[in-house]
C-alpha cells in the first residue's frame, strides 16, 4: 500500500475512550498511563477520543485519569457501540487530525473497531500488543505474542500513520486519577442516521456478572497437577483464609475441572495481584504471560526442574496435596 506522504505531519497520541453505559472500560486507563509515557518521550498531547451521549462526567474523568484533550462525539446514537457509525466517525477524525499513534483497547469492542478504521484510513494495525516503546525515529515498537506465544514478536510500522495497535486489558498498569489535572474537553455534535448503522441493535442482554479475577490481590492457581476437580476445593480452602480467589491453567480448564473466567494466561486473563500462588502448574510460557507481573509468586510443584520455579520468588517441591493441607494449617494457628 502507498505510503503516508505527510509523515512528518502527524502529531499527538489518541486513545478510544471505550465505554459502556456511560462507564469507561478499565483498559482506558491502562491506555491512558501507556500514552501518557509516550507523549512524554515524543514532547506531544494526549487525546482521548469518547463517542457517547450525555457523558460530560466521563469525559471530565478522561481527563482526570490524564489526558490532555478529549474529542467527544456526542450523540443519542453513540451510547451503544456500532460498527459502521464509530468507524466512520472516528476514521473522519483521524483523517482531519492527523495523530501520530492511537491505541485502543483489545476488548470485543476494540478488536471489531480497530481494524475497520486501519483498513479505511490505509494504515499498518498490530492486534493485542503486550508491550510498546518507541525508537529514536518515533516509531512504535508493538510487542506481542506470536505463534501461538512461542516468541515475541517487535512489530512497527515505519511508512504509515497513524501508527495503530489494540493493547491487551490487564496487562499494563493503570493511570492514576487526579481532579488537578487541566485538559480541554471539545465537544462536537456529528451528524448521524440510524440507518447508517446497517446493524439494528435490537437488546443488549448483559450476562450476570461473573468474578473477576483480576480485581484480587491474592490468587491461587492450580493447574493439571490437581489432578481432579476436587483439588480447587483445597485451593479454594488456601484462597479463603488469605481473602483471595482462585485461579487455573487452560490445562485445568480444558479438563472441565473449572470455568473459563478462571484462566490465567495469555488465552485466558492477565493478573497482576500481591501474592500468585501456582499449584500443578508446570509454568508454560503461555501461562506465565498472564500472571508474570504478580508483586510475589510462590509455586508448589513436584517436579523441581518445572519451568515456574524461574520465575517464583518462593518455591515448594512437593506434592500439592501435601503442602497445601501444612500451609492452611499454618495459616489457622497464625490466626
Ligand atoms: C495458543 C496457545 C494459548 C494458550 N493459552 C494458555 C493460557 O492462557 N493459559 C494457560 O495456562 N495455558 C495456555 N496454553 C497452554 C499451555 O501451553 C500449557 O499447555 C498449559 O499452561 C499447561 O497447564 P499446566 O501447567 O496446568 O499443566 P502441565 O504443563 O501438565 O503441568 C502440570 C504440572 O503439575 C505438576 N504436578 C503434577 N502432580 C503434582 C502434585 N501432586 N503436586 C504438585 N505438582 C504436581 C507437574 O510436575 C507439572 O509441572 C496455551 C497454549 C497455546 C498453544
Amino acid at each position: 500500500m502507498p505510503r503516508t506522504d505527510n509523515i512528518a505531519e502527524y502529531n499527538g497520541v489518541w486513545v478510544f475512550a471505550e465505554q459502556r453505559n456511560n462507564l469507561l472500560n478499565p483498559v482506558v486507563l491502562e491506555l491512558l498511563r501507556e500514552g501518557k509515557k509516550l507523549v512524554k518521550k515524543l514532547d506531544t498531547e494526549l487525546t482521548a477520543v469518547l463517542l457517547s451521549h450525555h457523558a460530560d462526567r466521563l469525559a471530565r474523568e478522561l481527563i482526570d485519569y490524564g489526558a490532555d484533550k478529549v474529542i467527544y462525539l456526542e450523540n443519542e446514537l453513540l451510547c451503544t457501540y456500532s460498527t459502521n457509525i464509530y468507524t466512520k466517525l472516528i476514521s473522519n477524525l483521524v483523517l482531519e487530525n492527523k495523530p501520530e499513534i492511537f491505541l485502543i483497547g483489545a476488548t470485543h469492542i476494540g478488536r471489531d473497531l480497530a481494524p475497520r478504521i486501519a483498513a479505511r484510513i490505509n494504515t499498518g494495525l498490530t492486534a493485542d500488543c503486550t508491550s510498546l516503546d518507541l525508537d529514536e525515529n518515533r516509531n512504535l515498537l508493538q510487542t506481542r505474542p506470536a505463534f501461538g506465544g512461542n516468541i515475541m514478536a517487535t512489530i512497527i510500522c515505519p511508512d504509515h500513520r497513524p501508527q495503530m495497535a489494540t493493547i491487551r486489558p490487564g496487562v499494563m498498569e493503570k493511570a492514576e486519577k487526579d481532579t488537578n489535572n487541566k485538559g480541554e474537553i471539545i465537544k462536537i455534535n456529528p451528524e448521524i442516521s440510524a440507518t447508517e448503522s446497517l446493524v439494528e441493535v435490537l437488546d443488549v442482554i448483559r450476562k450476570k456478572a461473573e468474578f473477576d479475577i483480576t480485581e484480587s490481590d491474592v490468587i491461587v492457581a492450580g493447574g493439571r497437577g490437581l489432578r481432579k476437580a476436587e483439588g480447587f476445593k483445597l485451593l479454594q480452602s488456601l484462597a479463603e483464609l488469605l481473602n483471595g480467589t482462585i485461579g487455573a491453567s487452560r490445562a485445568a480448564v480444558e479438563a472441565g475441572w473449572i470455568d473459563q473466567s478462571y484462566q490465567v494466561g495469555q488465552t485466558g486473563k492477565a493478573v497482576r495481584p500481591k501474592i500468585y500462588i501456582a499449584c500443578g502448574i508446570s509454568g508454560a510460557i503461555q501461562h506465565i504471560a498472564g500472571m508474570q507481573d504478580s508483586k510475589c509468586i510462590i509455586a508448589i510443584n513436584k517436579d523441581p526442574s518445572a519451568p515456574i520455579f524461574k520465575i517464583a520468588d518462593y518455591g515448594i517441591v512437593g506434592d500439592l496435596y501435601e503442602v497445601i493441607p501444612c500451609l492452611i494449617n499454618k495459616l489457622k494457628t497464625l490466626r
